[in-house]
């Protein structure tokens, strides 16, 4: 499905009438993928494909057969009639009757599109996608092409680069969505820089700060969702490798249970910035300033390849940091 985004990053009514109808009827899941052809960018994915067909009206649906051949269909009550099969609605499992074990057994060996559509088909709004602003921007962009029904979150610990605050900007533009912006508790940041300073974390450890700006915030929103997204890499030194499903084994969610996906799993770093590349994903200016992680301002830096850039104080007993570069609350 090709859908149209306007100048002002609103999807065009017609886009949304016809997505809402579709899942309605059921039908959503039968749309493999939806491409944004954005207003004014003849380079945005659904353009081109506009372009490569002629189209002049969104949306407008291209059917593949098996032979390769491509169809288009600028209606979608045409769609629906002549192309579609009619499905029941199924009302998806909540988290505690999920079978994780049967899920991640599944899911080896797939492909992260393939373990993202699951998780989407699985619980819909009710999975959460975390956004750090980094290059897990490929799994909003995966989403997005996949066509179905996610929430996508961030958090905004106070203390974030502007670029990476400019960045959350231009992604929730790109792909429409409303992310939402999660702040932590304003008395519990208040009472911690009141009782220690801002810097605190230069001389006693990330610790306590990280547990008030990110972790106790990531709790609360995690409570409301039956499942989330991560964009974690296994890491090679582990003795395990990452599922690319199982239950949360840290956070809780609504439904006490938390199914967590990991579609980035058997991804490495390079396999992430490929599918960005390929897919012409906007990406933080900050990685190619030399930032491995584009966190909190005072607590990471550029760095060559291997030296680490965060809490890098924490790594080199008795060297004091330098000065909070800016940012901040
Ligand atoms: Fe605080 Fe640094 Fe942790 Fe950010 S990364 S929450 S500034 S300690």
């Amino acid at each position: 499905m090709v859908k149209k985004r306007l100048a002002s990053g609103q999807p065009c009514d017609k886009c949304a009438q016809a997505e809402e109808m579709l899942k309605r009827r059921g039908l959503w899941g039968q749309i493999d993928e939806v491409l944004w052809a954005v207003e004014g960018e003849s380079h945005s994915p659904g353009a081109k494909v506009a372009a490569r067909h002629g189209v002049k009206l969104a949306p407008f649906f291209v059917l593949l057969d098996e032979s390769g051949e491509e169809t288009v269909v600028t209606s979608a009550l045409r769609l629906v009639r002549q192309h579609l099969d009619s499905a029941p609605v199924v009302e998806p499992p909540r988290a505690d009757a999920f079978d994780p074990v049967a899920a991640a057994k599944q899911l080896e060996g797939a492909e992260p599109a393939e373990i993202l559509r699951f998780g989407l088909t699985h619980f819909g709004e009710r999975c959460a996608i975390a956004f750090s602003g980094a290059e897990d921007v490929a799994l909003v962009d995966m989403a997005s092409r996949l066509g179905l029904p996610f929430s996508v979150f961030t958090i905004d610990t106070g203390r974030l680069r502007g670029e990476t605050c400019e960045f959350l900007d231009e992604v929730r533009r790109r792909y429409g969505i409303a992310m939402e912006i999660v702040f932590p508790d304003a008395a519990e940041v208040s009472s911690l820089v009141t009782r220690k300073g801002p810097n605190s974390f230069y001389r006693d450890g990330h610790g306590e700060c990280c547990a008030t700006r990110k972790l106790r915030p990531l709790e609360r929103v995690l409570g409301r969702f039956d499942a989330w997204v991560t964009g974690h890499r296994s890491d090679p030194r582990a003795s395990r490798e990452l599922p690319a499903v199982e239950v949360d084994p840290i956070f809780r969610g609504s439904s006490e249970r938390l199914v967590r996906l990991n579609p980035l799993a058997r991804w490495s770093r390079v396999d992430v910035f490929d599918y960005l590349r390929r897919h012409e994903v906007p990406t933080n200016p900050l990685h190619e300033r030399g930032f491995a992680r584009v966190g909190c301002t005072p607590c990471t830096r550029a760095v060559s390849a291997g030296a680490p850039n965060r809490w890098w104080w924490e790594d080199q007993a008795g060297e004091p940091p330098g000065a909070d570069p800016g940012g901040g609350i």
